[in-house]
């Protein structure tokens, strides 16, 4: 579904990405690993569109998005959350999402009608999906920062995306709400039929869930491939894991 092959990106004359390669496959949960400053944030901006790649090549479902403005490659079904939450703080939660659902639809501007009862049930199956439905009438900036993460997952879900982007969808989160989040995200892989890429760097979270990890040191990937043999490579162990992994 989407193969980034050989990018790179560098900042002044710092490569913070530098020979960068993915695979990911239609329906797979996929963790990209690596140290603070690897180049994990970067190498998702490039993909999403957010940054333009110096060099290599990025195919989302057969098509070279490498130079497409970012809303572009939103609409081809990418979506991704930010390693800081972004939503409207001071709108309900049920808002938040349904200004997500009517921008999919290019139906903005009904939102300034005084009933506001559009896209009502499609909100409202992503509230439910995210577990936040009981929540849907809270303010958004009240909710818990744990809460706010998944509300932020929610509005990407408006963009009904083929492949969801999470940068450090835990980040932040105590141990039990990183459990339940993961839970969530593993979930909804499953019953949206969603293809996830996510970093992360809580390990156990990272080999509990993913069919796939992507090691990535100085911008570079030193391999992709199933946990069981990421957690074996001696690169790997070197560059970043520990002994703990071994
Ligand atoms: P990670 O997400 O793996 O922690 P990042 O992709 O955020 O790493 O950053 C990789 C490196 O690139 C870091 O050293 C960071 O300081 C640098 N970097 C990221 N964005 C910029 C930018 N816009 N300008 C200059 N340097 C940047
Ligand atoms: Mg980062």
């Amino acid at each position: 579904m989407l193969q980034v092959q050989d990018i790179h990106k560098t900042f002044g004359d710092f490569k913070a990405v530098n020979g960068a390669n993915l695979s990911v496959g239609e329906g797979e949960l996929v963790a990209v690993i690596g140290p603070n400053g690897a180049g994990k944030t970067t190498l998702f901006n490039l993909i999403t569109g957010q940054l333009k790649p110096d060099q290599g090549k990025i195919t989302f479902m057969n098509e070279d998005i490498s130079q497409l403005p970012t809303h572009k490659i939103c609409l081809k079904g990418l979506a991704r959350s930010f390693q800081i939450a972004n939503i409207f703080h001071r709108l309900s939660v049920f808002r938040n999402v349904q200004v997500s659902v009517l921008s999919q639809k290019g139906l903005s501007g009904k939102l300034f009608r005084p009933v506001q009862k559009v896209a009502v049930t499609e909100t409202n199956n992503i509230l439910e999906s995210v577990g936040l439905i009981e929540k849907a009438q809270y303010i958004a900036g009240s909710l818990s920062h744990g809460d706010q993460r998944m509300l932020e997952i929610a509005i990407a879900l408006g963009n009904e995306p083929k492949m969801l982007i999470l940068d450090e969808p835990t980040a932040g989160m105590s141990p039990e709400e990183t459990a339940a989040t993961m839970a969530l995200i593993q979930q909804l892989a499953e019953t949206r039929g969603l293809t996830i890429l996510f970093c992360e760097h809580d390990m156990d979270v990272v080999f509990n869930v993913s069919q796939s990890i992507m090691v990535m040191h100085h911008g570079s990937t030193i391999i992709q491939g199933k946990p069981e043999a990421v957690r074996v490579d001696s690169d790997v162990q070197e560059a970043y894991l520990g002994d703990d992994y071994a």
